[in-house]
């Protein structure tokens, strides 16, 4: 007699398989729809893991053979259904196991199984004996100071983040019994809110792109081009406000380096509610209290980098992704998601609006926008009267250097610093030299474990690989011909740095790249000292965006020919980006402002069209070439790569993948080749390049595929991935 289907729970588990796992609910709970989204504590292997249960079904093994869901972690729901929704079509598209999809939305803590943390905002306010200090002898320095502003009522922890220093002066209150800390009731809280500051009043174009996103309701992808400082940050105030006026709740997501207290602060002194941050420099806890809180419906507005976008919004109401075409969203590890297009898919799910705002769109955004899928709003000036900076190409053929620096450059940095104003030299490479060289042999020091060139560093003294962190003394004599002819080649941060100091010496000097910032925080406190004072920065890409310089009218760019010959296909774009960022920084407030642009290649299209036309004439240029070369965003691209500590080992899965590919009509696959970087950190890379004239075919093949992978017997000896939509083919 065939016996009746026996429900199971379905089970998203962290491990790298393709599947979900089958568990009998206890005895005394029946499978039902109410699991799903539940955190659940299940025997695996021989131990226990932590997932998330994401179907209820019958089983498909004899039932004889299950285990039991050994707890369930929530009552209710932790992930709602549009968020898992979306993760499901995180597990389709990115053909990512399930339980490493679920792994990479949870915050840690969460994650782990660990109860959910409280969420209510804590406080602070004056004890009795704080309120006697207060009135009695006046005093300095930050205790008194928080006193001071306790005085009004309690005062929220986020509140009090323009307060520098204040965790510590709190602390001090606490011993000394003048202040408590409190858990503040939504009513308390509210008390703590200061009131949202109107702003501005926007300008027609402004208004344009808030009338798109008042237009009636649901869902509507808005492109907002505008130049630094035309006001973007404005639109998305005014939009955010309208949200929260309606009760709903707004996520904004800004890249790594956006996220700077300056932002947190912007935001939150015109919107008059608390708001939320999420990146990955906050601890776990932190982290798991913010995700609730936005999940609980008890804060409105968050603002937070890539991996945010997985955060639950019960009232949705906005959705804004700021520099939108920053590289950061793309996740580079794991699952290779990007919270860009999740943001999309997201809005959709959620019935609300998108705003992707940017100076340089990404060309697949325009590319919707060309296509009628986004709208699109120019905000073509600067806000508050700014002139653009003026733009001066520096032919360099032929000219002498001073390690680097052209004469042109070194006498606008002097009179720039005459004016008593900021100039900021760009150079995207970090160290001393890029290269060191045998002039006699020809012989350069090379990463042993990369095929890739050290860098020195150290003032000439050490070579480092920047790519897997190799470290070495500086050869005083070359290693292949004894000569003594070793040569720096090319300039790095450092060597620039050295350069500007022996000639301005008396000018105050900040080096801003990997090395000098590496404590979170560093470099908004070195802009921060700074400050308004007449100076020079000298860095990378890292100056592009950021902390706000109104004194800064010179930018120099020391060099940009290695972005014009690169092979990557994403390169030109990249580059007429960055340059349009950096050029950006110059000449914000009522100084205008000046660019400085040293080539080798004035002739070259890119950088004519770019002065010619600015970034939307290099981005018609770019779609027309993608679209000749069939690239994206003509085309849709995924990657499959490989990589072992034997060759061997990379080619022979490559070869068997490869082999089980069947390419259907209208998808190509290349034959397995080395990656641009074959070698790094001691191991072997390869890839397969996938490419589809449209999107539901290859992923059609994609979902053939990739399952068939996990049962190769070569598999097991590489460590693989697969890259849809890849912003790199490396
Ligand atoms: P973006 O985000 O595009 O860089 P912001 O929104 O930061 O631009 O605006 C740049 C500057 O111009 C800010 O100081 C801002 O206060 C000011 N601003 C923006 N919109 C207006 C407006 N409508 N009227 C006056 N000033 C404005
Ligand atoms: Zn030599
Ligand atoms: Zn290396």
């Amino acid at each position: 007699m065939p016996s009746m289907p026996c429900p199971v729970l379905r089970v998203a588990l962290p491990v790298p398989l393709p599947r979900l796992f089958d568990y009998l609910p206890p005895e005394t709970e029946p499978a039902r729809r109410d699991w799903i989204g539940c955190r659940v504590r299940v025997p695996f292997g021989r131990g226990e893991q932590v997932g998330v249960v994401l179907e209820v079904g019958a089983a498909e093994a004899e039932p004889g053979t299950l285990k039991r869901i050994a707890s369930r972690l929530d009552a209710a729901a932790l992930l709602p259904d549009e968020l898992l929704q979306t993760l499901r079509f995180c597990i389709r598209y990115y053909h990512a196991p399930p339980g490493e999809v679920l792994a990479t939305a949870l915050p840690v803590a969460l994650r782990d199984g660990q109860p959910l943390p409280e969420t209510l905002e804590h406080g602070w306010r004056l004890t009795e004996a704080g309120r006697l200090a207060l009135a009695g002898r006046p005093g300095q320095g930050r205790p008194r100071r928080l006193l001071e502003r306790l005085a009004a009522g309690p005062c929220s922890e986020a509140a009090l983040e323009d307060f520098e220093g204040w965790r510590v002066a709190a602390r001090a209150l606490e011993r000394q019994g003048k202040a408590e800390r409190l858990a503040l009731s939504p009513s308390t809280g509210a008390q703590a809110r200061r009131d949202d500051v109107a702003g501005p009043e926007p300008t027609p174009a402004q208004g344009e792109a808030l009338a798109i996103l008042r237009a009636g309701q649901g869902f509507r992808a808005l492109l907002l081009e505008g130049v630094t400082g035309s006001g973007k940050t404005e639109v998305y105030l005014q939009a955010i406000r309208d949200c929260l006026a309606a009760g709903r709740q707004a996520l904004v997501l800004v890249p790594e380096i956006g996220l700077t207290p300056q932002t947190l602060q912007r935001f939150r002194s015109r919107l008059g509610v608390p708001v939320l941050a999420l990146h990955s420099g906050l601890a776990d806890g932190e982290r798991a209290r913010a995700w609730l809180a936005m999940a609980r419906g008890e804060a409105q507005v968050l603002v937070g980098t890539r991996s945010a976008i997985f955060t639950p919004l019960p009232r949705a109401g906005l959705i804004v992704v700021d520099e939108e075409h920053d590289a950061s969203y793309k996740q580079q590890d794991g699952i290779r998601y990007h919270a860009r297009d999740l943001a999309l898919v997201r809005a959709q799910a959620l019935g609300v609006p998108v705003i992707l705002g940017s100076a340089t769109p990404s060309l697949e955004s325009l590319h919707n926008a060309i296509g009628h899928r986004y709208q699109l709003a120019r905000l073509p000036r600067r806000a508050g009267g700014a002139q653009p900076a003026r733009v001066r190409v520096v032919d360099l053929r032929k000219r002498p250097l001073e390690h680097g620096l052209s004469n042109e450059a070194l006498q606008a940095i002097e009179d720039c610093l005459k004016r008593g104003e900021q100039a900021l030299v760009f150079k995207n490479r970090r160290g001393y030299a890029p290269v060191l060289l045998c002039h006699d042999c020809g012989w350069s020091a090379t990463c042993k474990r990369c095929d890739a060139a050290m860098t020195v560093h150290g003032a000439g003294r050490t070579l480092i690989c920047h790519h897997c962190g190799a470290r070495g003394n500086r050869p005083l004599a070359c290693p292949d011909c004894g000569g003594l002819g070793l040569q720096l080649q090319g300039v790095g941060t450092e060597r620039l740095e050295e350069t500007l100091a022996a000639r301005f010496p008396e000018a105050m000097l900040l080096r801003i790249d990997r090395e000098t910032t590496r404590r979170r925080g560093a470099l908004e406190d070195h802009l921060k000292k700074f400050g308004d004072d007449s100076g020079i920065l000298v860095g990378t890409q890292m100056l592009a965006k950021g902390h706000d310089l109104p004194r800064l009218t010179l930018v120099v760019v020391v060099g940009v020919d290695e972005g014009l010959h690169s092979a990557d296909f994403r390169a030109g774009e990249r580059l007429a980006q960055l340059l349009v960022q950096v050029a950006g920084r110059a000449g914000r407030a009522q100084w205008a402002g000046e660019v400085l642009l040293q080539t080798h290649h004035p002739e070259h299209p890119l950088l004519n069209t770019l002065l010619a036309g600015g970034y939307p004439a290099v981005a018609a240029l770019a779609l027309a070439e993608r679209e000749a070369a069939g690239f994206p965003p003509y085309t849709f691209l995924a990657v499959l790569r490989a990589e072992a500590l034997r060759e061997g080992d990379v080619q022979a899965f490559l070869a068997e993948a490869r082999g089980a590919f069947d390419a259907p009509a209208g998808v190509q696959a290349t034959t397995p080749m080395p990656a641009p970087m074959a070698r790094r950190a001691g191991r072997s890379r390869g890839q397969v390049l996938l490419t589809g004239e449209q999107r539901p075919a290859l992923q059609a093949a994609l979902s053939r595929w990739i399952p068939s992978l996990y049962a190769l017997k070569s598999a097991r000896r590489v460590r693989w991935s697969i890259d849809v939509d890849p912003v790199d083919l490396y």
